[in-house]
């Protein structure tokens, strides 16, 4: 009996070692999860349910162990207060620049920017894209709506939460849904960004597609 299992289990590890390197990198699952401010806990939930191990960060540095990075919804302008005392800017710009994925929704993608106004403040430029805070006036500040997204499959069921308008698309920016017309959804090589919740709805085509390439390795691992 003990016998029988070591052989099934040698063969198993032998056949781990075929694996490519990239399979090793497992803490490269794990996803981090901006956790100074805003709704970074809903982010987590369902980051858990796809098995894409969150974990929360607070620090720049804590940034290394990331293979993936959410940017969550709350205030742009008090998470710019925490950016201001600490080298978060460099961190994020780095993080980008790996081409490790990146999730920013509503006050993350204002944060992501290129140009913010209403009023004007700065943006990281790590997605080309201009946006207008707030700006779907008081009687739809908050609303609940489909979006079409094509690229998902379809309508996806959307939370938008004093959100902000994407005014302007740059070249290198993919549109993934609109709602009404204007984006709302909208991709630059690995970084994604919603200006709706997608962590607030059983939904997650938004996480799986900003995280797929974190899939493939956790399956195989
Ligand atoms: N109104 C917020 C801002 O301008 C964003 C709101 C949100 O993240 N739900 O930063």
């Amino acid at each position: 009996m003990a016998g029988r299992r070591e052989t099934g289990e040698g063969r198993r590890d032998e056949a781990a070692l075929r694996l490519p390197s990239s399979v090793y990198r497992l803490p490269s699952g794990r996803v981090a999860v901006l956790a100074l401010q805003g709704d970074f806990a809903a982010h987590g939930e369902r980051l858990r349910e796809l098995g894409l191990a969150p974990f929360e960060v607070r620090k720049p540095d804590e940034l290394n162990r990331a293979a993936g990075l959410v940017l969550p919804g709350g205030e742009s302008t008090t998470i710019w207060k925490f950016f201001e005392s600490e080298p978060w800017e460099n961190a994020i710009a780095g993080f980008v620049a790996s081409g490790r994925p990146v999730l920013a929704t509503c006050a993350g993608a204002i944060v992501l920017a290129r140009e913010v106004s209403n009023p004007v403040q700065k943006g990281l430029g790590l997605i080309d894209i201009a946006v207008e805070r707030n700006a779907y006036g008081r009687q739809a500040d908050s609303f609940l709506d489909d979006v079409e997204a094509p690229a998902l499959g379809g309508r996806l069921p959307a939370v938008f939460i004093r959100a902000p308008r994407i005014r302007r698309v740059g070249s290198g920016v993919a549109v993934l849904a609109r709602w009404k017309g204007e984006p709302v959804l909208v991709q630059q090589g690995a970084v994604v960004a919603a200006t709706f919740h997608p962590e607030l709805t059983r939904d997650e085509r938004v996480h799986r597609l900003a995280f797929a390439g974190l899939f493939g390795a956790r399956k195989t691992a």
